[in-house]
């Protein structure tokens, strides 16, 4: 049986010790701040739907992002070579902000004897990204978590990221993305591993 980690509870009536009705009353403060009115006509669910989506967006709280990992497969006919997933998108939010950032991560590893479900490592970028983050703390954490569970010979994460806080407000600059990557065992030890993994999640492919 492969691990079922609980789907968002939209439903969930408290949590961090706030009832839905106080983050609701938090959502129309918010409102307030922004100079608008809670009670007008457009405004008067906002509050309802907000809370709903903070449920969504920020349910990777509620998800051991290693219980994705624990179910491995040994038949791999010997294979050891790397594999790699790139292009996984993502949404999280900064947390300084709260304002989303969006971006594509691309995970490495190199297999030592056992292997993973390919959607597994998408479900772990997921995790870490539904919760408040700062892209350097989750790329790393993202490649800790498969070295943990996994204990492959190395393991590579890249994500490129586009910063909302940094796009639409503060400095403005539309089009820019950060870039982090953070490399462990042989992906960081062996250049020609590391120059495999970036030769297979460039750009210009
Ligand atoms: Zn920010």
């Amino acid at each position: 049986m492969s691990p079922s980690p609980k789907l968002p509870d939209h439903h969930k009536d408290e949590a961090g010790g706030v009832t839905r009705e106080q983050a609701e009353d938090a959502v129309r403060v918010l409102l307030r701040w922004s100079g608008d009115d809670p009670a007008r006509e457009g405004l008067l669910d906002t509050p309802k739907r907000v809370v709903k989506a903070y449920r969504d967006w920020f349910s990777g709280y509620d998800t051991d992002p290693r219980e994705y990992l624990a179910r491995t497969f040994e038949e791999v006919a010997g294979y050891d070579e790397m594999i790699v997933l790139r292009d996984i998108s993502f949404e999280s939010h900064c947390e300084h902000h709260m304002a989303p950032i969006i971006g594509k991560a691309h995970v490495g590893y190199l297999p030592d004897g056992k292997v993973v479900g390919i959607s597994k490592l998408a479900r772990v970028v997921e995790t870490y990204a539904r919760r408040l983050q700062v892209q350097e703390k989750m790329t790393a954490q993202i490649a800790r978590c498969i070295e943990d569970v996994l204990q492959p010979r190395g393991v590579g994460v890249v994500i490129e990221a586009v910063h909302e806080c940094m796009t639409t407000r503060g400095i403005h600059k539309r089009g820019v993305s950060m870039v982090t990557s953070k490399m462990l065992g042989g992906f960081r030890d062996d250049p020609r591993t590391r120059s495999e993994f970036l030769r297979f999640i460039r750009n210009d492919r």
